[in-house]
């Protein structure tokens, strides 16, 4: 099996090539198609299996078509380790693309975070309070959001980030 039969965009394929990934992972492999249809995905796996690419290169695929510098995708994660690793990986798959990732959490100043969703980005990876901090100062617009992913959700709930998540979700729009 290669990443071939997605039919992913080539400057997607580059990205893939240029990391060395020579085929996909079960989760890549079982999930990436249904994201690609626009399906909803619920999936189990554990670290290192490769889980964020699977969510990751469909969300490039999907953002290749043009509307730009506004949020499209938010990725939603329970701390600022795992908020900084999906965007690295983002940086990484789609360093041949023109999509754009901004970080947002908690626990630094808000000043860089603010300037780059200013510079517009098409992809925003959050965790919840600083999410919805800047929400609630209107400096994040999430009407234009098409993908959610949740990232550790079972994590997230059990740290207590449900009421949370039910906020920012009203805040996006219902098809997604
Ligand atoms: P993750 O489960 O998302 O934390 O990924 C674990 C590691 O596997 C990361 O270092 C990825 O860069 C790497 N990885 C993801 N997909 C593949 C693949 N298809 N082939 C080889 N390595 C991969």
């Amino acid at each position: 099996m290669s990443f071939s039969q997605f039919q992913f965009h080539p400057n997607i394929e580059s990205g893939i090539r240029d990391l060395g990934y020579t085929s996909p992972t079960p989760i890549q492999l079982q999930s990436i198609p249904i994201i690609l249809q626009n399906r909803d995905l619920m999936g189990l796996a554990q670290t290192g299996t490769g889980k964020t690419a699977a969510f990751v290169l469909p969300i490039l695929q999907r953002l290749t078509a043009p509307s730009r510098k506004r949020i499209r995708a938010l990725i939603v994660a329970p701390t600022r380790e795992l908020a900084e690793q999906i965007h690295q990986d983002i940086q990484d798959l789609g360093r041949h693309t023109k999509t754009r990732s901004v970080t947002i959490y908690g626990g630094v100043g808000k000043g860089s975070q603010i300037g780059g969703l200013r510079l517009g980005a098409e992809i925003a990876v959050a965790c919840p309070g600083r999410l919805l901090d800047l929400m609630e100062q209107g400096v994040v617009d999430l009407s234009h959001v098409e993908v959610l992913v949740l990232d550790e959700a079972d994590r997230m709930f059990d740290m207590g980030f449900l009421p949370d998540i039910r906020k920012i979700i009203k805040r996006i729009p219902a098809e997604r």
